[in-house]
């Protein structure tokens, strides 16, 4: 028998241990896992002193894949207050994402058919959707020479072509993943504002190169501006967005509101080939409602299926998890997040939900 997959598991604060733990449990019932556990963010700066311990790299670097809960919260939050210099629970997480090289950052939207009600569009718009967005993460704007000059600031943007193609490989590869088992084919949509900028003319001659490399996916390019308006006006249109990084920070929120639901919104970051990836949950560690039993674990749930997706090649373990997300849904049981007191809805905390994604499951 091969070897079980080794994760290491950060759960950090908040809600994070919670959501983390009852997420284990579904990964239990479709594998057989070797866990690590280990401390980040706030915990990790009561114990250490600082928000990511060089041990928790060298675990991470030696993992199949990260599985993450949340970090932050008040505590950590009045103490930088009081000494800016303090260490940040938000730290651990920037650090742990550089030093696994993680350049890659996915965000599926695909609404629980029984959650369509909460998306803020209208039901006949939105249902349907199954969509990627793949975003840049370590290169752009964000990453360039910024400066003040007097009154003028400037931050300056580039991307080399060694930089677009790694990106544009992940999405053409997810988007071939994506179409096993389906009727359509894969489809890439590569963002830009090539009418405009040369960092994005650059973008879309090297992402044409690389789609030679994948004759079966097919590509179409779309300015920015036009994706913001398509995303909310045909959402169903879209397989795979792949985009920068400033770009892909204002479409993957765009695009997640899709869903209404942030307790439902899971995220993958992928690095060089071979490293493992780093998978969490969008929304932040929840400290109003931490301890109480009333989190929602299915974005880590979905999370840890965008692991063995992603990071673990386990297509069929993922799909799993997924099915069994959904149906827990259609049965109308709802932690109080998504509950609206609509005929068939039940409220439950996060064991009753997590005990009735094992029932599916099993
Ligand atoms: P948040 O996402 O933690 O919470 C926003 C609201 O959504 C809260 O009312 C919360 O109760 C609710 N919520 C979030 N996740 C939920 C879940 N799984 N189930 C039920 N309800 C849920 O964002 P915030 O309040 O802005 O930030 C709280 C802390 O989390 C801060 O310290 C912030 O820095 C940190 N944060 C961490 C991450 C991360 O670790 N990736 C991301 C965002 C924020």
């Amino acid at each position: 028998m091969s070897q079980p997959r080794k994760i290491v598991v950060l759960a950090g604060d908040g809600i994070g241990p919670e959501i983390v733990a009852a997420t284990r449990r579904v990964l239990d019932q479709v594998a057989v896992f070797d866990y690590e556990e280990h401390l980040i963010g706030g915990i990790s700066i009561d114990e250490h002193g600082l928000a990511l311990h060089d041990d928790v790299v060298d675990a991470c670097r030696s993992c199949d894949a990260v599985l993450l809960g949340a970090v932050g919260g008040p505590k950590w939050d009045e103490l930088v207050a009081v000494d800016p210099g303090a260490a940040r629970p938000e730290q651990g997480l920037l650090g742990i994402r550089k030093a696994l090289g993680l350049y890659a950052n996915l965000r599926p939207v695909k609404p629980s058919p029984a959650l369509i009600d909460s998306s803020p569009l209208k039901e006949e718009r939105i249902a349907g959707t199954d969509l990627l967005v793949v975003r840049e993460l370590t290169g752009g704007i964000y990453f360039g020479e910024s400066g003040r000059d007097g009154d003028t600031a400037h931050d300056d943007c580039s991307y080399s072509v060694a930089e677009i193609s790694r990106i544009t490989r992940v999405a053409f590869e997810a988007a071939k993943q994506r179409a096993v088992g389906r009727d359509s084919g894969p489809r890439v949509t590569s963002v830009d504002k090539a009418n405009v900028m040369e960092t994005s003319r650059l973008w879309r001659e090297t992402v044409k190169v690389i789609a030679g490399e994948y004759p079966e996916v097919e590509l179409d390019h779309m300015l920015v501006d036009n994706t913001a308006m398509q995303l909310v006006s045909r959402p169903t249109d879209f397989d795979v967005i792949v985009t920068e990084n400033l770009f892909g920070d204002i479409l993957s929120d765009e695009a997640a509101m899709l869903t209404g639901s942030l307790g439902m919104l899971p995220s993958a970051s992928i690095g060089a080939e071979g490293e493992p990836g780093l998978f969490e949950p969008v929304h932040g560690s929840a400290p109003d409602i931490a301890g109480r039993g009333v989190a929602n674990p299915l974005a880590t749930m979905l999370s840890a299926a965008m692991m063995l997706r992603y990071g673990l090649s386990m297509p069929a373990e993922a799909d799993r998890i997924e099915g069994a997300v959904d149906a827990v849904l259609a049965s109308g049981l709802r932690s109080p997040d998504l509950f609206t007191g609509a005929e068939g809805e039940r409220e439950a905390g996060t064991a009753e939900v997590t005990d009735a994604v094992l029932a599916e499951l099993a």
